[in-house]
């Protein structure tokens, strides 16, 4: 698998990336890791940027043939950090699940199904990661939105004006400098959005589907870090039935890719039904 956009190393685009096996014990860390980013963080949107950097940190093995570590996790941008997400989930939780949404025209409900890792990717644009582009100040150099930034624009004010100039300084340089967002035109900025739009590569999140009733076209956002915080005790479950079945240890057990551990206990199940028919 490869990363849609990449990172630059040496001059040369690096799109490699591996995460470790997930076993229950990084399954494990990531329901820990959540539950104390809840606590810690003072709003709802900087614990996602955390999280997502948080938990990329727990499961890459590498990215960009180096050792994963959250400063290259945060440096990845936001489409890449994005497609990692849906492939971990895709790890994870491979069945496909079902999405219910209800028609904004005609009410009844409508039913979607969802495999996870599938979504299409939007490549990255010729030029990803940087570029330069022509404004009316002169020639600028633009680099694609990566997590540090978005890390940092969360840190601003809840200003949608100032996070924007926020932004936008840390993407742009004239001659290595910053620039003055103020001197900045109306046609500057549509340049800047176009020209980032272009380079940016991005998941498929928005889909849209026309209801089997009405015919009407429904346009869905999907909820893409939505499984990162199911509070389930699945892990637990698990743990006790295999131990008490076959006798493993919590280490032993942890040690197991899911869906290993969900095969055994697929055969636990299979042989108590069998115990049960033998009884009747
Ligand atoms: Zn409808």
């Amino acid at each position: 698998m490869k990363l849609p956009g990449g990172l630059l190393v040496d001059g040369q685009l690096r799109c490699d990336f591996s995460f470790k096996p997930i076993t229950g014990s990084i399954e494990r860390e990531i329901i820990e890791r959540n539950e104390t980013t809840d606590s810690l963080a003072t709003t709802l949107v900087t614990a996602l940027v955390t999280q997502v950097t948080n938990i990329l940190n727990i499961t890459l093995a590498s990215v960009a043939g180096m050792v994963a570590n959250k400063e290259l996790i945060s440096s990845l941008c936001s489409g890449d950090r994005q497609y990692l997400i849906l492939q971990l989930e895709a790890i994870i939780n491979p069945a496909s699940k079902w999405l219910t949404i209800e028609c904004h025209a005609c009410d009844e409900l409508i039913q979607l199904q969802l495999i996870p890792g599938t979504l299409p990717v939007k490549p990255a644009g010729q030029y990803f990661p940087i570029t330069t582009t022509q404004l009316s100040i002169g020639e600028v150099s633009l680099r694609a939105p990566n997590g540090a930034d978005e890390e940092a624009l969360l840190q601003q004010p809840d200003n949608e004006k100032q996070r924007l100039s926020h932004l936008l300084k840390r993407l742009i340089l004239q001659s290595n400098k910053s620039v003055d967002i103020e001197q900045l035109s109306t046609d500057d900025l549509d340049i800047i959005d176009q020209t980032l739009e272009e380079m940016m590569p991005q998941p498929s999140i928005n889909i849209s589907t026309a209801c089997p009733y009405c015919d009407s076209l429904q346009e869905i956002t999907l909820d893409i870090y939505e499984w990162m915080n199911e509070k389930n005790n699945d892990i637990e479950n698990d743990i006790h039935l295999l131990a008490i079945n076959y006798h493993w240890s919590e280490k032993e057990i942890l040690a197991l890719p899911k869906i290993r551990r969900k095969h055994y206990l697929q055969l636990i199940e299979q042989a108590s039904h069998l115990a049960f028919e033998e009884r009747i």
